[in-house]
Parts: C-alpha cells; sequence; structure tokens
C-alpha cells in the first residue's frame, strides 16, 4: 500500500496511566503492518520528584530509566523500522533542568502545553492568551521539536458564557496569531493531531475540540509548516492513520507546507539550537526557580514572611500528601471490588499500590527541600536581603 506519509512522532505507552496496557511492541508492529518507516515514542513526561505523581496523566521519574531502556532494546531489535525515544511535555519553568535531563536523554522533546499551572481554563476568556503566551516561553528554551495539538487551549470553548463569547472568540484569534507567528519565526511545525479524528469526539459546533478551523485557517495564512500526529493511546488507531490524515486535511482545508518526511533528529533547526544553548548556559536547579517564584509572591522581602509562605507549603504538602493516597487507596479498593479480566485488574491494582510507594518517595523529597529553605533563612538573613542571598546561596554558580 502506498503511503503519503510514513512517520509518527507522538505515541504514548501504558506508562502514563490512561493508555491502553499494551506492550511497545505491539504498537510497533501495526506501525510496520502500516508502511511506516520512522516512529517516536513519546510518552507523557514524568514530574521532577519534588511534585507529587500523577497516575492517571504520566509515568513516575523512576519509570523513565525504563521506559528508555525498553525502547533502545526494540531500537536494535527491529531493523525495519526507525525508533526514536521522546517525551511530551508541559514547559513549566520549575522544570528546567528536570526537562533539560529529559532532552539529553531521549531523541527529543515535543511541546504538549495540556494547562498552565495555577490557571483554570474553565469559562476563563482570557485563557487562550495566557495559553500562547506560556507557549512562546516555552518555545524560546529551544527544547522542543514540535508543538503537538497548538490549538488544545479551543477545548474548552464550550463552558464560555454566552455572553463572553465574542470577546473569547477574539481572543482565540489573536491566540492562534500568537503562536503561529512564533511558530513561524522559530521554524517549528505545528501538529495537527488526529486523536478526536480517530475516536470521533464532535462538540456542539459540529467540530473536533481540536484541530479546529479557526487555529488553522490562521496559520495557513501566516504559512506555517505542519505535521501529522497520531497521539496514539492505544495501537488500533495506527490503523486508521492514512484515512484520518487525509480526511482532516480535506476537513482543515490544508494542501500546502505539510512536512512529507518529518524526522525530528533530520530536521535542522539552527535557531533552535542556539536558544537550546542559551537555556543551558542559565539553566537553575528547582530549589532556586522555587525561591524566585517565591519571592513574586511575598509582600515583604522579610524573614516572618517568606517563613509564613514556607510554612503554608508544608502545610498543603501534608494535606495534599494524604488527599492523593487516600484517593489511591480507595480506587484500589473499587478495582478489587469490579468485575474485569483478572491479570488487567492486577495489573492496576499494582500499578496504584506502586504510586503511593511513589508518592511517598516525593512527599519526603519535598519537605526535605522545603525544610531546608527554611532553615536556611535562619542562617542568611540580612535585613531585607533574604531573597536575594537565598538565590545566591541555590545558584548553580555558587
Ligand atoms: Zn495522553
Ligand atoms: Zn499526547
Amino acid at each position: 500500500m502506498k503511503k503519503d506519509f510514513n512517520y509518527n512522532f507522538h505515541t504514548h505507552t501504558y506508562r502514563c496511566g490512561h493508555a491502553s496496557y499494551e506492550k511497545e511492541e505491539e504498537y510497533i508492529n501495526k506501525f510496520i503492518k502500516n508502511g511506516f518507516k520512522i516512529v517516536g515514542f513519546s510518552d507523557h513526561m514524568p514530574l521532577p520528584k519534588e511534585e507529587f505523581p500523577q497516575e492517571k496523566s504520566r509515568m513516575y521519574i523512576n519509570e523513565k530509566k525504563d521506559y528508555i531502556s525498553k525502547l533502545k532494546r526494540l531500537k536494535k531489535q527491529y531493523k525495519s523500522l526507525d525508533i526514536l525515544i521522546g517525551f511530551e511535555c508541559e514547559y513549566d519553568k520549575m522544570y528546567d533542568k528536570h526537562l533539560m535531563n529529559l532532552k539529553d536523554n531521549s531523541d527529543y522533546l515535543i511541546l504538549g502545553q495540556h494547562f498552565i499551572k495555577g490557571i483554570n481554563p474553565i469559562g476563563n476568556i482570557n485563557y487562550p492568551i495566557l495559553y500562547a503566551n506560556s507557549v512562546c516561553e516555552a518555545l524560546d528554551t529551544g527544547l522542543f521539536s514540535y508543538i503537538a495539538h497548538p490549538d488544545v487551549y479551543l477545548k474548552y470553548r464550550e463552558t464560555i458564557e454566552k455572553s463572553d463569547y465574542d470577546k473569547y472568540i477574539c481572543n482565540c484569534k489573536n491566540a492562534a496569531e500568537i503562536i503561529c507567528k512564533k511558530a513561524k519565526k522559530l521554524n517549528i511545525p505545528l501538529e495537527i493531531n488526529l486523536t478526536f479524528k480517530n475516536n470521533i469526539k464532535i462538540m456542539n459546533d459540529n467540530s473536533y475540540p481540536y484541530p479546529h478551523r479557526l487555529f488553522f485557517d490562521i496559520a495557513k495564512k501566516l504559512n506555517n509548516t505542519f505535521v501529522i500526529g497520531v497521539d496514539a493511546h492505544s495501537k488500533n488507531v495506527i490503523d486508521k492513520y492514512n484515512d484520518s490524515t487525509k480526511s482532516i486535511l480535506k476537513d482543515l482545508d490544508i494542501y500546502k507546507n505539510i512536512i512529507l518526511d518529518y524526522n525530528p533528529l533530520l530536521y535542522k533547526n539552527n535557531i533552535m539550537e542556539k536558544k537550546y544553548k542559551i537555556f543551558k548556559k542559565n539553566i537553575q536547579s528547582y530549589e532556586y526557580n522555587y525561591i524566585k517564584k517565591l519571592s513574586k509572591n511575598i509582600k515583604y522581602n522579610d524573614e516572618v514572611s517568606i517563613k509564613k509562605i514556607i510554612k503554608e507549603d508544608i502545610a498543603s504538602t501534608n494535606k495534599k500528601y494524604i488527599k492523593i493516597v487516600s484517593s489511591l487507596k480507595k480506587e484500589i479498593d473499587e478495582l478489587n471490588n469490579t468485575i474485569m479480566d483478572i491479570s488487567l485488574k492486577s495489573k492496576k491494582i499494582s500499578r496504584k499500590k506502586e504510586y503511593i510507594r511513589y508518592c511517598n518517595e516525593s512527599y519526603k523529597h519535598r519537605l526535605k527541600m522545603l525544610n531546608k529553605i527554611y532553615k536556611k533563612i535562619m542562617h542568611i538573613k540580612v535585613d531585607n536581603k533574604i531573597i536575594k542571598n537565598l538565590l545566591k546561596f541555590y545558584s548553580k554558580d555558587k
């Protein structure tokens, strides 16, 4: 069967907690059967240890090693298919060092900015602009090869009040323009994501949550380049690739600037390489960025105010820990009482048990970090230069 495209760099594995329990080999066999020449796995990135694991969204950081070594093994084993190892990542300044490690230990990263921490997208007419700005901030690091579902912000469109809708659509268009212009300037392709085409989810306006014409009409006008991404969370969607791609391109009326032989390793991008070098030079640890963020939240740069914020964080860490662990335990109980395939059930239960352990690990790690900063304040307080001195202490140049 002749294929127009034979790549896909957006593939997940069971480790993310919301994909099918299928082995990587099962995906690979499907890719081969469908005539693919090169593919990449890009599972949802783990969070750094300082943050609680998210059992339904991503692997835990300890699973990264197994993910990479398994794919390395398969890379050698399969001769007829090139396999790349990647991650789909949300960008957050706190993760700079963590993201650098992910990039340097894999073949490529794609930006999948599914949320902005601390911002509620529901009914929020400003969300598209905030989203666009966060994408630009992410791209400026030079970390990413392409933007996955660059119009993902549009999936909240049905939560907007009728009276706000015109203003909201205007913001959506402006957001699209901000993202497309930035991507164009940095020579970054935009992904046409097949998730909802393959799984047939249509919203009230008779189109998919994404990709959406509102965004892609602007991208076309600005002459952006496009790649196709299956966003596979199960092997069977791979069979639909060819038909879905043809049909989605028709829906979006896109016939130009589609990269037919995309490969993130060969797609030379001098601008991004330069940016990544600068990013690496200025990289700081999680703790450093934590303190920097803290300095934005305090009114007074004095011992009492800073200690108060850290104490509050310790209290909320305790609360969060109890909440996550108790909900995992409840889910285990529920699973135990559910009738389903025995082996699937035991896989699900053992994963949740593992995550309770991971929760413990992250909890200890975060508390240790917070207590260390708390104690440090007493030793380095010089009038109101606390934050400055803390930053100096945590700076990589120290
Ligand atoms: Zn996913
Ligand atoms: Zn994805």
